[in-house]
């Protein structure tokens, strides 16, 4: 059992040790610690990873089109193509050819003349403007015009999508669904992407025993490695499983130097919490620079972020919920920077509480949320009842976080209350 109290955001002198005296961190200035204290990114040369594989990848550097897109102008909608200007002289036209997409017309209409054009078609020679075949009256090879149109109408332009030599995708960018599509509009075939950052992930503690043992008396299952590389596959990164650690100290030592040798970044569950920390603290010594530190944060608060080796270490408390807040708001986007990833920040909701929500000004406080629509399509915003930070039931019945500030105080029904959905993390 994690015994960390349930202080007033300040440190305790209850709490004892040098741990509980370094001052508070709020989460804005724990990010900025961690940020300050990441190794620069590992500068391995990009990997050229083909169209398929790049989902989620990081472009290396920017990616200019080779080409327009469209290469051509042209039709918008099936129909047939003519010179708007001289629609005046010359109603009904004459229909002289048929293009299709893929197969231009090779003529040249003059005034008076249509082509029959299909959706994608190069716009023949000496058109410039598609009228829909559903309104035209069309006799024998003639049609008439039953609409008005405007010059230019249903006709794509040349480079409309994207113009060539223009940077269609900045380094640093995720890759999208979209962007692989886009990728492939313009015929690159690979991806100049940034190597994927491998991270260690492992959970301590001597109850632990992995789903498919047989659990003895006061043992547990190890749930937070499920979790953890769960959000760590929605990242991209390569994950490296260390299993479960005993509360050891010579095992955890070893578990922890061999994994920072193999890695560029860490996760540990567990042992950080006051009862633990001075174990894990001495191994840390021994091992690189971490810093031990009470954030006010709810769930969270002990932390241990730093370095071992030329890993960055990331050490969440052992309660279910508090390792998922934590990684998301916190070790997530410390990842993506190691990454070169940029990206902004989930975006926040604004819904209305569909109830009370007790909260002390001086700590963020992340609440598992419900986020439902009404009727008139505003957005309600309830929690999932128990916020005990190891009541994991609730996260999973959770769809969004609701963020309440650091300095707000209790929220009242109706009031405003700012929400991520979990969705958002991807
Ligand atoms: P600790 O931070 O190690 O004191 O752990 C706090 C609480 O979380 C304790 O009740 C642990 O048994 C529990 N816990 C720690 N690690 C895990 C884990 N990997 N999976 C599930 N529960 C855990
Ligand atoms: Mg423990």
């Amino acid at each position: 059992m994690s015994i960390v109290p349930e202080g007033d955001g300040r440190p305790d002198a209850a709490e004892g040790g040098r741990y509980a005296r370094a001052p508070m961190l709020s989460v804005d200035q724990a990010m900025l610690v961690i940020t300050a204290g990441l190794p620069p990114m590992p500068p391995s040369p990009p990997d050229e990873v083909a169209l398929q594989q790049a989902l989620g990848r990081v472009l290396a550097r920017d990616i200019v089109s080779p080409i327009d897109v469209p290469a051509h102008d042209n039709a918008a909608m099936d129909g047939y193509a003519f010179a708007a200007g001289a629609l005046a002289t010359a109603n009904p036209l004459r229909i002289v050819g048929t293009a299709w997409a893929g197969r231009p017309w090779p003529g040249h209409a003059a005034a008076g003349q249509a082509v029959r054009v299909m959706t994608g078609a190069v716009m023949p020679a000496g058109t410039d403007t598609v009228v829909p075949q559903e309104h035209v009256l069309r006799e024998d090879e003639t049609i008439r015009l039953a609409t008005r149109l405007e010059p230019g109408e249903n006709r794509r332009l040349r480079g409309e999508d994207l113009a060539r030599g223009r940077v269609m995708l900045a380094g640093g960018r995720r890759l999208r669904s979209a962007d692989l599509g886009l990728l492939a509009s313009v015929g690159c075939a690979t991806v100049p992407a940034r190597p994927r950052l491998r991270v260690a992930c492992l959970s301590t503690g001597s109850e632990l025993r992995s789903p498919g043992d047989t659990l003895g008396p006061g043992e547990i299952f190890d749930s937070n490695r499920f979790t953890l590389q769960a959000m760590l596959a929605q990242l991209g990164v390569e994950i490296i499983d260390f299993g479960v650690v005993p509360d050891d100290p010579d095992r955890l030592e070893a578990v922890l130097r061999d994994a920072a040798s193999q890695t560029d970044a860490l996760i540990s569950s567990g042992g950080v919490s006051v009862g633990e920390a001075d174990f894990t603290r001495a191994i840390m010594a021994r091992l690189g620079e971490v810093d031990f530190r009470m954030v006010a944060m709810r769930p969270g608060r002990p932390l241990a972020f730093g370095r071992i080796g030329a890993a960055a270490y990331f050490g969440l408390p052992g309660n279910p919920v508090a390792v998922m807040v934590t990684f998301l708001f916190l070790v997530r986007p410390a990842l993506l920077r190691l990454m070169g990833a940029r990206e902004p920040a989930p975006i926040a909701l604004r819904a209305r509480s569909r109830e009370v929500m007790r909260k002390k000004p001086g700590r963020t406080e992340y609440q598992r949320a419900i986020l439902m629509p009404d009727d008139q399509g505003e957005l309600w915003v309830r929690t999932t009842g128990s916020q005990g930070s190891g009541v994991l039931r609730s996260m999973s019945e959770a769809n969004a976080i609701a963020v309440l500030a650091h300095a707000q105080g209790p929220v009242a029904i109706g009031d405003p209350v700012s929400c991520v959905l979990l969705d958002a993390f991807v």
